[in-house]
């Protein structure tokens, strides 16, 4: 479905991601980790365009990312996207926030949008908060909306960057069942993250970088349990 080849990537004189292949199965889950700053969030963010790439190729389901205008907005909605900080709009309700890309980029009418919006909320579990606004909600709330505003759009993949980083211990698990949820029901996954229970029940595959490589990628039990590279035995001892 995602099929990233030879990609390179700069900011400058730094060689942030070196030569990245990488393809994602329909229906995969994958889990991303690695030490800070190995361009794990460049990654995630060349897949909807968020940065360009210097070389090499990405296609998602056979075709290349848009580069401008009305399909790159769609491609925005194809590829959803949570980020660490939820990124809502804070002048619009919960609601609104979840109906808005439906009617704008997907033409979805008022009462459709409306009635998905709130089914999505209460799949994640925050029905009973349409109305207020995101500040009166919780983070661990605020974020499960995040999921519900790129679910809304019908993404053919979602992109989680550290979603749980931000938030207070005991609302991370809330998140991290949504996205379990979410893997259950087949959805594709790439998902950046330190939860390394999420990783080892939820992921189909581990990819680890280190200096804009891809190091080493395996399902998460051989990887969890006898990583190959030096440099992933090192990081795993340090966060395990
Ligand atoms: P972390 O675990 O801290 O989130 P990461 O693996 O997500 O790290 P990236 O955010 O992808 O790493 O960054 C990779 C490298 O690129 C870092 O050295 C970072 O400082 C640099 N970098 C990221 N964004 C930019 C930018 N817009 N301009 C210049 N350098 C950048
Ligand atoms: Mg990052």
């Amino acid at each position: 479905l995602v099929v990233l080849k030879s990609v390179n990537k700069h900011f400058g004189a730094l060689h942030v991601l070196q030569d990245i292949d990488l393809t994602i199965a329909r229906g995969e889950v994958v889990v991303v980790i690695g030490p800070s700053g190995s361009g794990k969030s460049t990654l995630c963010r060349t897949i909807n365009r968020l940065e360009t790439i210097d070389s090499g190729d990405i296609t998602i389901d056979g075709e290349p990312l848009p580069e401008e205008g009305k399909a790159l907005a769609r491609l925005r909605a194809d590829v959803g996207m949570v980020f660490q900080s939820f990124n809502l709009f804070a002048h619009k309700t919960v609601l609104e926030n979840v109906m808005l890309g439906q009617i704008k980029v997907r033409k979805a009418d008022k009462k459709q949008a409306e009635e998905k919006a709130r089914t999505l909320l209460d799949r994640v579990g925050v029905g009973t908060q349409a109305d207020k606004y995101p500040a009166q909600l919780s983070g661990g709330q605020q974020q499960r909306v995040a999921i519900a505003r790129a679910l809304a759009m019908d993404p053919k993949v979602m992109l989680f960057d550290e979603p749980t980083s931000a938030l207070d211990p005991e609302m991370i698990n809330e998140v991290l069942e949504v996205m379990q949820q979410l893997a259950r029901d087949g959805m594709t996954m790439i998902v950046v993250t330190h939860e390394m229970g999420f990783a080892r029940s939820a992921a189909n595959r581990v990819v680890f970088m280190a200096d804009g490589r891809i190091v080493e990628q395996a399902a998460p039990d051989p990887f969890f349990s006898s990583p190959r590279s030096e440099r992933a035995k090192d990081f795993l001892s340090k966060i395990l």
